[in-house]
């Protein structure tokens, strides 16, 4: 590989300079770089809606990387296009030897890259695909017998375990930048050109690009010590909000870890193990594909006759359930793009145990919104809270709503903030608003039913009818050790 004339980089969840695997492996072995963007028509093409916060995100990422790179008298190439088609074209005009790109362990981006690498041998063009997304890839960390893990705790225990500072060494991208091809600025379509809206990113003040990345890790990093505790608080700054820089790469996973670990202490370790998790349900989807195809993997769930009772799923949707924690969940989800990862857990629970509506629904939602849309986090999450998956929640035990209210909002601060309409119900009945005496509805300005809807289920009702879905589906009750 070394002593190549010219290469090319093909940037995808790596948006960034800096620490960046495949650019450094280019950089290291050739004598040009060309560093290209793909806008994939065929992912654009099936999302549902031209306003996308996503899509914004990376557009606004891409502007960033290319001002720097045009800094250094190079440029990036934005091609529009299908992927499989557009790259090799390009790789083949400017006669690379070779394509560098960080893998993705996704089944369609396993699929897209086998076609590329395939069209590109027929023109004579290697394609090198290494690590960068993650600390430990899929075979990095298994069991003593050889076999991926299935259950969090050890896998932790044993990635924390190969965890050495070779894993964790950034790329020395800045030393070889000389090797970059050096251009005139390329053209780059605007947004409205690739067929996209802008959506509200600039007003929710997220930021794309590695500035962006960098300026939310500073801010946590003064608010570390406090994650453990302030994480599970949807009205408190708790997370670090990097979910969307780490689906897109635009902060590097090495750099994170080894931050996280120098810092060390209670906080630092618990945000660390949120990491691990990521890369958990990555070498889980690696392995067991079929839990993003729609399957549980535990397949005796598969068996449950999801009701899915007319009109619960799109109040659910609308933020129209009744249950103000659920409700204002939605809101921040529909109206934000990102959610409270304990209010992922609520509204996911909520919809599977209290609505009793298939999982998947809710999954394919939350894909379609979330702005940090990851495919392994998100079925790995919603096979959690339904209790299908892999190390999941146990199935008999249920959230109830208003006790996770009063746990995690307890001044229910949250739930003003996106449900203003409840601003003035005093805090003993935020959690359950309809249990306001009418004189107190009217002296608040709230009529349950009016104002704000009244709960479209009962609980505890609920939650029977969801044990016995999941115990047919078992063929019995517990065994008596759960
Ligand atoms: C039903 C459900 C769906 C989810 N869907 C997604 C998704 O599509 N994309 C996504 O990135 N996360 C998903 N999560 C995990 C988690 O909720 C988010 O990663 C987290 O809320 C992002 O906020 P943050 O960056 O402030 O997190 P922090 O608390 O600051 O955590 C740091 C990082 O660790 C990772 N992480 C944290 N918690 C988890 C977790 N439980 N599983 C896997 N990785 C985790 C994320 O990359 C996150 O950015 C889901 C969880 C549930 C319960």
């Amino acid at each position: 590989m070394i002593g190549l004339d010219s290469s090319l980089v093909w940037l995808r969840r790596d948006l960034r300079l800096h620490d960046q695997a495949a650019l450094y492996r280019a950089l290291k072995s050739s004598s040009r770089v060309h560093v290209v963007f793909v806008f994939d028509t065929a992912i654009l093409d099936s999302l549902p809606s031209r306003a996308d916060r996503r899509v914004e995100f990376i557009h606004g990422s891409v502007v960033a990387l290319k001002r720097e790179l045009e800094a250094l008298g190079a440029t990036l190439h934005v091609l529009h296009g299908p992927a499989p088609k557009r790259l090799p074209e390009f790789a083949r005009d400017r006669k690379v030897q070779a394509v560098f790109c960080s893998r993705d362990y996704e089944p369609a981006a396993i699929r897209r890259d086998a076609a590329v690498a395939q069209a590109l041998a027929g023109m004579g063009i290697a394609f090198h695909a290494g690590k960068d997304q993650v600390v430990f890839e899929q075979d990095e960390v298994l069991t003593q017998g050889g076999k991926p893990y299935t259950v969090f705790t050890p896998y932790k225990n044993a990635w924390l375990k190969k965890l050495g500072p070779f894993y964790l060494k950034p790329y020395p991208v800045q030393a070889y930048l000389g090797a970059l091809a050096q251009s005139p600025p390329a053209t780059m379509p605007t947004l409205a050109e690739i067929g996209f809206a802008r959506t509200n990113l600039a007003e929710l003040g997220i930021r794309p690009g590695e500035a962006g990345a960098r300026g939310l890790f500073e801010d946590f990093l003064a608010r570390i010590n406090n994650y453990k505790q302030a994480r599970d608080f949807p009205a408190v700054r708790g997370p670090s909000y990097l979910s969307v820089h780490l689906r897109f790469g635009t902060i590097s996973i090495r750099e994170l870890a080894s931050t996280a670990l120098g810092i060390g202490g209670a906080g630092a370790e618990a945000w660390l193990a949120e990491l691990i998790w990521r890369e958990f349900y990555q070498q889980l989807l690696w392995h067991h594909p079929r839990v993003a195809a729609g399957h549980c993997y535990q397949s005796e769930f598969e068996a449950i006759a999801w009701p899915n009772p007319p009109g619960h799923f799109q109040a659910w949707c609308e933020a129209r359930t009744g249950y103000p924690l659920v409700d204002a969940a939605l809101r921040q989800l529909n109206q934000t793009g990102y959610l409270h990862n304990r209010l992922r857990m609520v509204a996911a629970s909520f919809l599977v145990k209290d609505l009793l509506v298939d999982w998947r629904l809710g999954e394919g939602y939350f894909a379609d919104k979330l702005i940090d849309f990851d495919l392994a986090s998100n079925s790995g999450g919603w096979q959690w809270a339904a209790s299908v998956g892999c190390d999941a929640q146990p199935w008999f035990r249920i959230f109830n709503p208003v006790t996770q209210s009063e746990k995690f909002d307890p001044e229910g601060k949250f739930i003003r903030r996106y449900l203003p309409e409840l601003a003035q119900v005093p805090g003993k009945h935020i959690h359950a608003p309809w249990t306001m005496p009418e004189k107190l509805q009217a002296a608040c300005g709230v009529k349950i039913g009016r104002d704000y809807p009244a709960p479209i289920v009962a609980h505890g009702i609920q939650r029977e009818k969801a044990l016995a879905l999941y115990k047919a589906a078992r063929g019995g009750p517990p065994p008596a050790d759960e």
